[in-house]
């Protein structure tokens, strides 16, 4: 397959026509090299065409750059380097050494999904963020907290450590104290999580 040229062509959703890298150059430059400009061949291709193989990741092709994203973002309103629409331009430049990474910016998403809800071009940013972080885990650049969360998934099924605390307020709420459920299902999920890893990569 010619990624270049797969990468290149017109995408367009909702009526909006665009091409993903003529934004990106402009906006990319606009944004942090006013004195530069970025061509096409300083694209990272390959590591697009990774992502746009992930589940959640090929929509990034989509984005325009409007910002309606960071406008409803919490982790942007306390974090202001965070920013939404500058991982999605990122990625459209297919900057890896930004994007993934133990110290990358995406691990302070707190998936609450207001830019699923804001983007007109259903970008799903959030979605593109999850697909930086699973590439990230296969990579093991990922930060060590996810390997704890896992962890709880797959022996309790939460992703929130159960404390004391949090059994004494659902008590104080009259709720029933927690039980795992559904560990059985789980775990058959994760080892087929495992198989498919174990496959060859289909889509090469
Ligand atoms: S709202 Fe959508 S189209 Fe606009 S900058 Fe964010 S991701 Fe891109
Ligand atoms: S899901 Fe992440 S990127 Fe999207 S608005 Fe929430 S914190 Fe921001």
């Amino acid at each position: 397959m010619n990624t270049k040229t797969n990468t290149l062509r017109m995408y367009h959703r909702k009526d909006h026509v665009l091409n993903a890298e003529a934004i990106a150059s402009g906006a990319l430059q606009r944004a942090n090299n006013p004195g530069e400009s970025m061509t096409t061949k300083q694209i990272n291709y390959e590591f697009r065409e990774r992502l746009n193989r992930i589940l959640g990741g090929f929509s990034h092709n989509y984005c325009y750059q409007c910002g309606a994203c960071v406008a409803d973002c919490p982790t942007h309103r306390f974090l202001p380097e965070f920013s939404p629409r500058t991982i999605i331009l990122e990625a459209m430049y297919g900057l890896e050494e930004d994007l993934i990474g133990h110290d990358s910016l995406i691990w302070n998403c707190t998936n609450c999904y207001n830019c699923y809800e804001r983007c007109p071009q259903e970008v799903h940013p959030i979605e593109v963020i999850i697909a930086l972080k699973n590439m990230s885990r296969q990579l093991s650049l990922h930060k060590p907290s996810v390997d704890n969360i896992i962890n709880r998934v797959a022996e309790k099924g939460v992703t929130v450590a159960q404390t004391e605390l949090v059994n004494r307020r659902r008590n104080d709420l009259n709720l029933p104290a927690f039980e795992p459920e559904c560990i059985d299902e789980i775990r058959l999920l994760f080892e087929q999580g495992e198989k498919e890893k174990s496959k060859p990569d289909r889509s090469e």
